[in-house]
């Protein structure tokens, strides 16, 4: 963690949960976070399915917890089958999308220039867009990690300004670690975030690069969390597995609030 970044936190809810279930676990996430007072001190963020999103917003009403989207459309309106786009998810109170994540990467075969467009109608439309990247274990193997988030990077961005880009999260997701049980050692996650930011002074500046957020998202829990979370440039996380469980879930809020205050932040 960094003094001058606040944390940001994002509960990946995937095709898990049902309507029910789906509005208890928002309830839970709200109890929990209250008891551990780390609300104050985190940026909170739930992605659940599309069709519970105005549900599961009525229930985080007025608190700081955002209300996320897993995907947007990267077209604004009309003949697009089963899409939904940016405005629409604003329409029912969201303020947050998640773009290029791995499993539409890889699962179905979302590629950077599709990304690009869908990074652009959502932080115009003023979603804080929740941006991953992350590199196949071959990739790793082959001693490409970095060279393959730089490309990711740099495609998703591509003609972005700097005035549009200004919303958007880095999420440092490794293939190998999602889902899997597996997490990059703390020194790998720090070392790849110095990385990407390297790479957004390159493509902006050092400024830009120093207050953009960038989270790690990779079979994060409880546990691990904390010693992720003490490298300075990781601010934050994205949990999948981990944010279905409320307690889970503020833990891992309340260690990013933790490695944030050791920081000298809040
Ligand atoms: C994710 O879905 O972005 C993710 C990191 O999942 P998990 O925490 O389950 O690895």
């Amino acid at each position: 963690m960094h003094a001058e970044r606040r944390p940001f936190i994002g509960g990946n809810w995937k095709m898990n949960t049902d309507l029910a279930s789906g509005v208890e676990l928002a309830d839970a996430v709200l109890a929990a976070l209250a008891e551990g007072r780390v609300e104050d001190a985190v940026d909170a963020a739930v992605y659940p399915p599309f069709p519970y999103l105005f549900t599961v917003g009525r229930t985080l009403g007025h608190s700081n917890v955002l209300l996320g989207a897993q995907d947007c459309s990267g077209e604004a309106a009309g003949a697009f089958t089963g899409q939904v786009s940016a405005g629409m998810l604003c329409d029912v109170g969201c303020r947050s999308v998640i773009i290029g994540h791995s499993e539409r990467r890889h699962g179905l075969g979302e590629h950077d220039d599709l990304l690009h467009a869908k990074l652009q109608i959502a932080l115009e439309s003023g979603l804080v867009a929740v941006l991953c990247v992350g590199e196949t274990l071959a990739e790793r193997d082959a001693g490409r990690a970095e060279s393959v988030v730089a490309h990711q990077l740099r495609g998703c961005f591509g003609t972005l300004t700097e005035e549009t880009a200004e919303r958007v999260v880095i999420a440092y997701e490794p293939v190998w670690a999602i889902g899997t049980g597996r997490t990059a050692s703390p020194a790998d996650a720090q070392a790849m975030h110095a990385h990407i930011r390297r790479v957004l002074a390159d493509l902006y500046h050092s400024r830009f690069a120093a207050r953009t957020r960038i989270i790690y998202g990779g079979s994060v829990n409880a546990k691990n969390a904390r010693a992720i979370f003490d490298g300075p440039d990781v601010d934050g996380g994205l949990i999948g597995g981990a944010s279905l469980q409320a307690g889970d879930f503020a833990s891992i809020c309340r260690a990013a609030a933790e490695a944030w205050s050791a920081a000298g932040g809040h």
